[in-house]
Formats: structure tokens, C-alpha cells, sequence
């Protein structure tokens, strides 16, 4: 393959994963994320692709709607981490305790310090929770904000409160910033998800993903009860207070003020060979801990050196992370089975001889994708290695040895469930068919679920009784079922039926972008359905432009792609039109959205308060480059609420371009145009936000 195509495939899977876990639903593991991560950024430094392009830029983003989001005073970065993948000039795989080596070495240089001068190194857990940012005043936490996208973080401070996760008061003096991990213990974990299963729901996939679920909760009332905790471990600014001047000595200044702090867990070294023998012995009782650790934390333990040391947009340079390597097992592929998703698309699952892993018997595991499988060339009968994905999701690493005479697998060219022809679509294969049985449940518990229709207790096990039990086929009918039908299921009581079919009536006034992502159409994520429904504001108008623009009409294809490239719906290139209101305009999705009117669901767009401001309103704007505060969306955002418009393309309607850093085609075309270009402080005065 080329390496160009390689990488574009790599940057899908990297996307693609990264999505997943922050949806809450991880398909592979840290460790098996890292090394594909790893893949993509060794060859991306191969092809030399420029530092604006590559995915390796930012940390991922957490932000949730709904949530206020706080700039963090010290951006709150990435660790750098020690990897098993990473290879010398030569090509060969690179030991632990040498990397570690060279990384000590090169923090002596940055620091001119002389061959006799110690630089030790602290070592602390590295507790798999999510990190927080905690601002005290006079003693008194007043503010906890997420990681985020490492430069602004959501604020959690109702949450991380009434949660009682981390200390309400800390030292008495001055205000500092304390950084820590919130997790939650797996005793506590397991009490929760015996709850969830006893109640008919859906238990959470592990603690982190729990613990971040949680902390985004918009009512925070009762969270105490879950018993998420905290462990605290770094003071990144303080003003007004006098600190002691090391990392092992901030841990202990905070343990005795009543923070929890695992002293007794941490260590200083002197030399790579020491560190590396501590992480390793500390691995080994890890399946011991109450909490999980994903791996252990090497900070250099003088804090005057941080500032010199700096770091890259990506990690600071006073500390790497040492990651522990999964669980792994071998064992033999039974059979390799395809299973359809809710839009269509086939997972390769490898049937296995069960083995004991991690605490449970593993007798599947996801091949991902084809070209995953493909990579991999896993055939049946082989023996092969595993590892459970964030301890829970089980997956193939590699194929130990092949059988005699076994031959690849091939691609499916026909849907297993209902044998219709299949498409291909970047690295994913799907079933077209959206009649197709397999796809038909995959959706209603997608619609059901809590970012679509949030229909409380219909989860995967009562979708499935309503399925075999009830008949029911379609979304709409869900509405049509009645306390009685869903009293006699089972696992069900009066009170529960009650409960969904209240729940099924909430569901009803969720409006149109909640509809349209539940309905689990192609390209029509989270974002494109907002996008979709504050531009239409309602289903029979979307529904009439899909008419209009599958018959060929040229003016409504030139509302999505004036000449080239994307137009005025937000973020919808020509090639994603053409899917989407084919599928819109197909006879199963008008069904669904006829019968979900006469249910009485709305399919009407919530719309923002808007306040119109002169000069803004009725104008149409095209934002292009970098802008120095704003993000894109937030300031087609703050365009939108004061009654403009915003376009993807520059043409002579286009009244304003907002420029940035780095703009390109849009400004010149601006240019060449004479379309007035103006840039962030402009728009911010025009808007009456200077
Ligand atoms: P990563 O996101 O894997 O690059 O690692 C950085 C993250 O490790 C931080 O954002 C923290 O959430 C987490 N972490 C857990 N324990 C520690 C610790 N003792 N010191 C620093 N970071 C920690
Ligand atoms: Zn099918």
C-alpha cells in the first residue's frame, strides 16, 4: 500500500477510536490504542507531515453542551510516554531502560547540569480516572474544571461538589490551582453496576468512562452515593501561600492537609535501571489495587527546573509516563463471524477457545474492521494473542501461528443477516439495506439510547423482548406500546412498564436534531444533525429539499456546493449530501418520520434564544483560517444568535469573511471579489462583545 494511503487509513482508525472512547464505548484497549497511534505518528515523521495536519497536535476534547467552558491558566497537556514500539535509527525496537536513558540524559542537558549533579526523578501511580483542574481560594475549593481540549475545559464544579470527590477545603492562605485524577474505586464501580443491572439497565463499561459520565451529569443531586474519589497530584500555580519546592514534598504537603495522597505508593530514584525495576515490581501487585492504574508517572522531582525545561504543545518535558502492558493470552480462533451495526456496517468477531483473562472467560473478540483483519491476516484455526480493551472489551493483538494449509479470510460480499450485496466506504464495509433485521434492532436500541431519544429503561435486553415479543419492527411503533404489553416482559414489573411508557412520552418533545441523530442515518452523527435541524428548523422542510435535491434540482444542489467544496449548510461537503438526503428521502425513513409525527413526536428544531443584533442580522458570513480566541463553530455560533448566517463557501453573496491565521483559498477569493475581510476583533465589535 502507499504510505500516503497507509496513513490516511490510520488517521480514520485514530479518529474512529477516539470517538468511540469518548462516546464511553471502547473497542480496543489503551495499549492497543497507543500502538496504533504510535503507528500513525512514526509514519507521519516519515512522510514529514506538517505539525497544523497531524492528529498528534491537541489532546482530544471533552466538551459536553450545556456546560460552561473555563480557559485553564496553565494548558493541561499530554504525557510523554515510554513505549515498547518506539525503534532506533536502525530500524530495531527500542529497550524501556534505554529510552528512559536517553530521556534523563537529554533533561540533563536542557538543564547544563555537570556529570556529578543528581537529577532525581519522583515516581506516582498513574490512576486511570479523568484529570481535573481545582481552584482554592482562602482554603475553599471554588472552582473544578475538566482537561478538555487541554487549552479550556468544561466546568464540573456542581459535580465534582456534590460528589464529594475531592477535599472542600485545602490549606488556608492564598489561592493555587491543584491538578488530580477523579476515579472510581472498583468496589464502588461494581456496587453501581449491580444497581444498573438489577433495574434493567445498561452497566457501564468501566470506571473511567463511569467517572466521566458522572461528573457530566447535569443534575449533580445524589451523586455522593456513587463514591467516586480523587487522588491529587500537582500545584501548577499558587499565589499568596508558600509551597515547598518538590514534587514528592507538594504530595506530602497535601496529604497532610487532608487530600488523598498515596504516599506510601510513591518513590524517588536516581537512575533508569532503579526506575524501571520500580515501575515493573509495582506492575505486578496491580491486579491487588482497589483502583485501576494504567501505568506510573516519572516527574523530575525538583520544581525550580520546570520552567526551563518547557515542553512541546503536546507534553511537558519534567515528566514521562511508564505504561504497563496488558494482560495477554493465547488461544485458538474457532470461527470468524461477521455481525451487521445499526447503520449497516460488518464487524469481523472472532469466535475463540475460552481463556481465562483479566478475571473472566473470553470466548469473543472484535477484529475491528477488514483492513484491521487484513493487516493482521488472522485465519481460522489460528492461535492468536488477546487483551481486553480498557480491561473489559476482549480483542485480537496478533496471530501467534497460523494452521497448515489455512487460507486468508475473505471479505463478505453479502450482509450475513439478510444477504443483500455490500458497499465499501473508506476502511468500513457495509449493508446498504435498511430493511435489513440486523441493522432494524441495532437501531432501535441506538434510537432509544441516552444521546438519541433518551428513553429511559429501553435498554439493549427490552429492545430486544419488544423485538421478538411485540412486533415491534420500526422506531414509531415503540410509541405505541402500552404499560399492559410491557408489564408482562420480563424482568419487567408494573412499575417499570409505567416508567417507560413515561419515559416513552418525555421522549416525545426532544425536537428535530435529537430525531434525526437517533435515526442513525449515514454521515448523520451528533454535530451534522444540529447542523441539519437549526438549518431546515423542521422535518418537512428538510424533507422536501432531500426530494428536490435526489430529483436533480440544480438549485438546491447549489445550496450544498455553490462550485466546489462545501456551502451553505455547515460542514456538508457535496459527496455526504448525496448520501444523506438520499437516505432521507428513501420510503423506510419517511415511514419512520410519518409514523413518529402521528405518534405525536416533534419534529420540529429547538431554537436557540436569538437576539438580533443590527449589522449581524440577515448577513451571511464565511469564516476561514485560525482565529486567535474563537473557535470555528463558537463564532458561527455567536453569528447565528444575533440573526447572520454563515456559509462554508465565498461567492458575491457572501457579505462578510472573517479571517484568521493562516486562511487560504476563501481569502483570496474574498479578494478577488471584493468581499469585505475583517478580522476577530471586528466581528467580536460588530457583534457588541468588544
Ligand atoms: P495521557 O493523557 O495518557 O497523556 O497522560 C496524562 C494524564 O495522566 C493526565 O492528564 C492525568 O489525567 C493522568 N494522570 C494520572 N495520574 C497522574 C499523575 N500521578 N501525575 C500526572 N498525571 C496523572
Ligand atoms: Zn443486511
Amino acid at each position: 500500500m502507499d504510505a500516503k494511503k497507509e496513513l490516511a487509513i490510520l488517521a480514520d482508525e485514530v479518529r474512529y477510536h477516539e470517538r468511540a472512547y469518548r462516546a464511553g464505548k471502547p473497542e480496543i484497549s489503551d495499549g492497543a490504542f497507543d500502538e496504533l497511534f504510535d503507528r500513525y505518528v512514526a509514519l507521519a515523521d516519515e512522510l514529514g507531515v506538517p505539525e497544523a495536519e497531524r492528529l498528534d497536535r491537541t489532546p482530544g476534547a471533552d466538551h459536553t453542551d450545556g456546560f460552561v467552558q473555563v480557559e485553564h491558566r496553565v494548558p493541561m497537556l499530554s504525557l510523554e510516554k515510554l513505549t515498547p514500539n518506539r525503534k532506533d535509527s536502525k530500524g530495531q525496537p527500542m529497550p524501556l531502560g534505554e529510552q528512559l536513558g536517553q530521556w534523563w540524559q537529554r533533561r540533563r542537558e536542557d538543564l547544563e547540569l555537570s556529570s556529578g549533579t543528581p537529577l532525581p526523578v519522583y515516581i506516582e501511580p498513574k490512576i486511570d480516572g479523568i484529570s481535573v483542574s481545582l481552584l482554592y481560594e482562602h482554603g475553599a475549593l471554588v472552582r473544578a474544571v475538566t482537561r478538555g481540549d487541554g487549552k479550556r475545559g468544561d466546568d464540573i464544579t456542581r459535580q465534582v461538589q456534590s460528589a464529594r470527590a475531592v477535599p472542600a477545603h485545602l490549606g488556608k492562605k492564598g489561592s493555587f490551582e491543584v491538578r488530580g485524577e477523579l476515579y472510581w474505586p472498583r468496589a464502588a464501580f461494581d456496587k453501581h453496576n449491580a444497581l444498573l443491572r438489577r433495574n434493567g439497565e445498561e452497566e457501564i463499561a468501566n470506571p473511567r468512562n463511569g467517572t466521566a459520565g458522572m461528573m457530566k451529569r447535569k443534575d449533580p443531586a445524589g451523586l455522593e452515593l456513587a463514591g467516586i474519589t480523587s487522588f491529587l497530584y500537582q500545584i501548577p500555580w499558587f499565589e499568596g501561600v508558600s509551597l515547598p519546592g518538590r514534587q514528592s514534598e507538594v504530595l506530602a504537603w497535601l496529604a497532610e492537609h487532608g487530600a488523598s495522597v498515596y504516599l506510601d505508593q510513591t518513590h524517588v530514584c536516581d537512575s533508569p535501571q532503579a526506575a524501571l525495576a520500580y515501575c515493573e515490581g509495582y506492575g505486578a501487585q496491580r491486579g491487588k489495587l482497589p483502583y485501576d492504574i494504567d501505568g506510573m508517572v516519572l516527574k523530575i522531582d525538583e520544581l525550580r527546573h520546570y520552567e526551563k525545561l518547557g515542553g512541546t504543545g503536546h507534553h511537558p518535558h519534567w515528566g514521562i509516563a511508564y505504561k504497563f502492558p496488558p494482560e495477554r493470552k493465547v488461544t485458538r480462533v474457532v470461527s470468524i463471524e461477521v455481525s451487521v451495526g445499526k447503520s449497516g456496517k460488518l464487524t469481523p468477531v472472532a469466535n475463540l477457545e475460552p481463556v481465562q483473562l483479566a478475571g473472566t472467560t473470553v470466548v469473543r473478540a472484535s477484529l475491528h474492521n477488514f483492513v484491521e483483519l487484513e493487516r493482521k491476516d488472522v485465519r481460522l484455526g489460528d492461535r492468536v494473542e488477546v487483551e481486553k480493551a480498557g480491561d473489559i472489551i476482549p480483542q485480537v493483538i496478533k496471530v501467534v501461528s497460523h494452521e497448515l494449509g489455512s487460507v486468508p479470510f475473505s471479505r463478505p460480499t453479502q450482509c450475513p443477516a439478510c444477504g443483500n450485496g455490500v458497499v465499501t466506504e473508506e476502511i468500513f464495509v457495509y449493508c446498504p439495506n435498511p430493511a435489513c433485521t440486523a441493522q432494524r434492532r441495532e437501531r432501535l436500541i441506538h434510537f432509544a439510547s441516552r444521546r438519541a431519544m433518551e428513553i429511559d429503561g429501553m435498554g439493549e435486553s427490552l429492545v430486544g423482548q419488544v423485538v421478538d415479543k411485540l412486533g415491534v419492527e420500526s422506531p414509531h411503533q415503540l410509541f405505541a406500546l402500552t404499560s399492559g404489553q410491557l408489564a408482562n416482559l420480563e424482568r419487567m414489573g408494573k412499575k417499570s412498564a409505567d416508567n417507560v411508557v413515561k419515559a416513552l412520552e418525555a421522549a416525545k418533545s426532544r425536537g428535530l436534531a435529537r430525531v434525526l441523530y437517533a435515526l442513525a442515518i449515514n454521515h448523520v452523527g451528533e454535530t451534522m444533525s444540529e447542523d441539519l435541524a437549526s438549518y431546515f428548523g423542521s422535518a418537512e422542510k428538510l424533507l422536501a429539499f432531500a426530494e428536490r435535491y435526489v430529483a436533480g434540482d440544480a438549485k438546491t444542489i447549489a445550496v450544498v456546493a455553490p462550485e466546489s467544496g462545501s456551502g451553505a449548510i455547515e460542514g456538508l461537503a457535496r459527496k455526504t449530501a448525496d448520501s444523506i438526503f438520499g437516505e432521507l428521502s428513501s420510503p423506510a425513513i419517511r415511514k419512520v418520520l410519518d409514523g413518529l409525527a402521528t405518534a405525536g413526536v416533534s419534529l420540529e428544531a429547538k431554537t436557540a434564544a436569538r437576539v438580533e443584533v443590527a449589522g449581524v442580522a440577515g448577513k451571511t458570513f464565511v469564516l476561514t483560517g485560525t482565529l486567535p480566541t474563537l473557535k470555528r463553530d463558537e463564532a458561527g455560533d455567536l453569528i447565528k444568535a444575533a440573526g447572520g448566517k454563515t456559509s462554508g463557501s465565498v461567492s458575491k453573496k457572501t457579505d462578510f469573511v472573517v479571517a484568521g491565521e493562516e486562511a487560504g483559498s476563501k481569502l483570496d477569493k474574498a479578494k478577488e471579489l471584493g468581499v469585505p475581510v475583517i478580522d476577530e476583533a471586528a466581528l467580536l465589535q460588530m457583534l457588541g462583545k468588544a
